[in-house]
């Protein structure tokens, strides 16, 4: 798996991870606990965002990728799942 997936999927992991504390809080009778629960999502919630802006981006020019789809970068139109610059320009 490239190190761009791995970031990807981490940050995807965080992000839900986050959804479902949030949820879990949402549903909670007690809001006590529940208050308690939104402040662990909110901050995991925040730190996804960051790291999915900070890391997912393209390893060839270092734009952000909004949208992934197929293995070539929108912008310079290298392979994303390559870690080092092919010689074919
Ligand atoms: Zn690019």
């Amino acid at each position: 798996m490239s190190s761009l997936k791995k970031k990807a999927l981490m940050c995807s992991a965080i992000f839900l991870c986050a959804g479902i504390i949030g949820l879990v809080a949402f549903y909670i009778p007690n809001r006590d606990i529940a208050f308690w629960l939104y402040c662990i999502a909110l901050p995991l919630l925040f730190i996804s965002l960051y790291l999915c802006f900070k890391y997912i981006r393209c390893p060839h020019c270092h734009s952000y990728l909004w949208r992934m789809h197929g293995s070539k970068c929108p912008h310079c139109g290298q392979n994303l799942y390559e870690d080092k610059p092919t010689d074919k320009e």
